[in-house]
């Protein structure tokens, strides 16, 4: 309340003397936020996220006294994962526990884990009432284990109803800022666990490299180190360093690995990568992700080189295991051992794909819709095709995470701590990282901010849509039940008509994004577009000052999100174009989950901001950046495509940036990777090496200046790049190896300053191992070059 009054005396302050907004202190402070205003270096965070918090007690004992006592089909059990759907019955809201099908799988199956929600996202009241009844079933077993609950809380615990939501990855990742992510993955956990669940299947890992796959916005972009970054502080932020108190829960990170690099760019479909780009740029992810102690991973839905990835001993067992030392378990993806059989065709049978799994290194399944999974191992184990030592050694991962997370103690909700879901603070939070996330890739003539009292037009088919502001993982699978979304929380149309008054704002959509009846099959696409009156928009536009032209896409997710073209919906290019004749400068506001195809109309847009899938603050994020009140900070976290066929991410071949002799240069995106505009303008000096000659040990110190030359007060993503100059693989042109994000006030200057390390130089060679080769490497910050040489 003070905050508000305070904000709101310094509004009329500054109005009554005619001052920027912007420079008033209640201003700044938002400016600031109030989560880590300051990452002076990516990597000294990095490395505090991946301190491994040892579990503060041994629960060997208890678990081998226990896995003793237990019979075959108790530890299969323990092995099974069921969808909600196996203990209850009724739809929607209405469903209920039924008693009969949870005696079935909880105490004849002694099923170890159940998953998700039958439809859509439920209050914490009937949570509680589900999870009390499934974990009462479990004491009614034997040997009383209680039941790990498992959910998809992917950008806020999204499956709660009144639960804060935030930004997807793609746009936490645009902030740049991890200490951010942490933030909001320790609410995530924090209102996940609330609801009596103690396990989330996020972070996702994959890298997002191919633009049309269906979940790029569930990724942290293009490049292994952001990702490696932000995971870690997802994991800490969800794990915390007791993963048994209230306010945590466990991770899962996923999908292990290369899930997301499909040739075809469709959702569960082959990829091809060879083991040492695996290794660079598809691994180092997931190796944070354990380092930082996740307790479970989930396994790649598609398949590798032709295997698929729930028959990938070599990955699920060898590396994770064996090289990364994970201690946790894996659990399969949604009824991928069948899909073993039905698609891709490496098993005859689901017997021999549950062996083959199993072997491979699965240690749960996500069955789960039937009880297949547990008859067959049983019999397999029976039958000595399966060893005892195998299923052992899947039911210690499994009971340990049980043991750390204190379900043994206690598994049942706490009621009291339903009051902690959807709190003022953690709203803050969500807005800042919407804020944060705000990337503005275009400001001709500095057309931004804008002026309050001018007339606006609003326009486009994502302008009045919390829909598109979350995508996909929003209170349903695909995000698309309108009558779930809060009343409460502003799309951009109303956030912009509460910033500068109704009587300023025109809005008429122009083109709409509908979605089919039904809910959303595997072969069905989410949404589709078609034009509402664009004719109407035009004309609106030639009435108005500015227009803000709000596109993108609808909600979507895995399959039914797949696309046979990157390019932007036609009637929304049309919409747009139609307006750009009128002559009015325009603002194009892209809310979308993956860069749709612009450059028809980039060009005659005047300004583009692009809000990514910013959550339920969104709409407030937008209007506090288009009309001032927020100088934004974020910088893309991947490269934006010109063209469908410009997929080439910014760590390409150097030559491939080059003119050919033909005129045609291969490298010519819309938008650079790291791209973003301020509202200041941050200037870059004396970028120091502590020496020209490294030492085999490749320490290196690198310290670069960063002064804000502008009028007022922002953040800067400052990115180090370093090139390979000569390697014995084509080396990449260049490639992340720190960033910093600094908020500096007018004049301020800050010097930052880097240290690397052997590893930092090395990259995977042809045989598969980290390789450092003596010779020059080229160093780049913020326009600024130098060079050293390793010996
Ligand atoms: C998705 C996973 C998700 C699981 C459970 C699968 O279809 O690929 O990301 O965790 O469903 O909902």
């Amino acid at each position: 309340m003070r905050k508000i009054a305070l904000a709101l005396a310094a509004t009329l302050l500054a109005q009554a003397f005619c001052l920027p907004l912007q420079q008033t202190s209640a201003a700044v402070q938002d400016e600031r936020g109030t989560v880590a205003a300051d990452i002076a270096d990516s990597e000294a965070f990095f490395q505090t996220a991946l301190r491994v918090q040892t579990p503060a007690r041994d629960y060997t004992q208890r678990i081998e006294s226990l896995l003793a006592r237990m019979t075959l089909e108790e530890k299969v059990g323990q092995m099974t994962q069921l969808e909600i759907g196996m203990v209850t019955t009724g739809q929607d809201q209405n469903i209920r526990i039924d008693p009969a099908k949870l005696e079935k799988a909880i105490v004849r199956y002694g099923v170890g884990s159940i998953l998700n929600v039958k439809d859509q996202a439920l209050p914490v009241s009937r949570w509680h009432e589900i999870i009390r009844q499934i974990q009462e079933a479990a004491q009614r077993t034997r040997l009383k284990i209680p039941v790990i609950y498992g959910i998809d809380s992917i950008h806020g615990a999204n499956y709660v109803q009144g639960a804060t939501l935030f930004p997807q990855e793609i746009g936490m990742a645009a902030s740049w800022n991890p200490a951010l992510m942490q933030r909001a993955a320790e609410i995530t956990a924090a209102e996940t666990r609330a609801a009596g669940i103690p396990w989330s299947f996020s972070p996702v890992l994959d890298l997002g490299r191919q633009p049309a796959w269906p979940r790029f916005w569930e990724t942290f972009g293009e490049d292994p180190y952001l990702a490696q970054v932000m995971g870690a502080a997802f994991v800490r932020g969800l794990e915390g360093s007791d993963v048994s108190s209230p306010r945590q829960v466990a991770a899962s990170l996923k999908h292990y690995m290369g899930y997301s690099f499909p040739l075809s760019g469709r959702d569960r479909t082959p990829a091809w990568i060879p083991e040492n780009y695996l290794r660079e740029y598809f691994l180092p992810s997931f190796a944070a992700g354990v380092k930082a102690g996740a307790r479970t991973i989930m396994v790649n839905s598609a398949e590798i080189n032709g295997v698929p990835g729930h028959v990938n001993r070599h990955i699920l067992t060898d590396i994770l295991h064996g090289e990364l030392g994970f201690q946790g378990f894996v659990v399969s993806d949604w009824e991928d051992i069948k899909k073993l059989v039905t698609q891709w065709k490496v098993a005859a049978n689901e017997r021999d794909a549950t062996r083959m799994s199993v072997m491979a290194g699965i240690d749960m399944s996500m069955v789960p819709s039937d009880y297949s999974f547990s008859d067959h191992l049983v019999a397999l184990v029976k039958d000595n095709q399966v060893p005892m030592a195998r299923i052992d050694e899947a039911v210690r991962r499994i009971l340990r995470v049980k043991f750390e997370l204190g379900l043994f103690e206690n598994a049942l909700p706490n009621p009291a701590l339903a009051a902690s879901i959807g709190t003022p603070e953690a709203r803050q939070v969500s807005l800042q990282a919407a804020r944060e996330s705000m990337t503005l890739l275009k400001n001709e003539n500095n057309l931004l901010p804008l002026s309050k009292n001018r007339k606006v037009l609003v326009s486009g088919p994502t302008a009045d849509s919390l829909i598109s502001l979350n995508n996909g993982w929003t209170y349903v699978w695909q995000g698309s039940e309108p009558s779930l979304y809060p009343k409460d929380r502003p799309t951009i149309r109303q956030a912009i008509e509460a910033k500068v008054g109704r009587g300023n704002v025109n809005y008429v959509p122009g083109t709409r994004i509908t979605r089919p009846a039904g809910s959303p099959s595997n072969s069905t696409p989410t949404s589709m577009d078609e034009e509402v009156d664009i004719a109407a928009a035009a004309a609106a536009a030639r009435d108005s000052d500015v227009v803000v032209l709000c596109l993108g896409e609808g909600s979507y997710t895995e399959t039914p999100g797949n696309i046979n073209d990157l390019t932007l919906a036609e009637p929304q290019l049309r919409l747009a174009e139609a307006i750009q004749a009128t002559g009015k400068p325009v603002v194009l506001v892209l809310v979308e989950g993956r860069p749709r195809v612009i450059s028809r109309i980039a060009d005659k847009m005047q300004g583009i901001l692009l809000a990514y899938n910013p959550g339920n603050e969104g709409g407030t994020a937008v209007a506090d950046v288009l009309f001032g009140d927020y100088n934004p900070s974020g910088k893309l976290p991947f490269t934006y495509p010109r063209t469908p066929n410009g997929l080439l991410t910014y760590d390409h071949k150097l030559f491939e940036t080059e003119d050919t002799p033909f005129g045609n240069s291969a490298f010519s995106p819309q938008f650079r990777f790291g791209h973003g505009l301020s509202y200041t303008t941050f200037a870059y000096s004396d970028l120091r090496l502590d020496r020209k000659t490294v030492p085999s040990n490749g320490e290196v110190s690198i310290s670069v200046t960063v002064r804000n030359t502008g009028q007022r007060a922002g953040k800067e993503v400052v990115h180090l790049f370093l090139r390979d100059v000569v390697a014995s693989l084509a080396p990449p042109g260049k490639r992340l190896k720190r960033f910093a994000k600094v908020y500096l006030e007018p004049g301020q200057s800050r010097t930052l300053s880097f240290r690397l390390k052997r590893e930092d130089l090395s990259f995977i060679g042809a045989d598969n191992k980290p390789t450092v080769e003596p010779g020059d490497f080229d160093v780049m910050v913020g326009g600024l070059t130098d060079k050293f040489t390793l010996q």
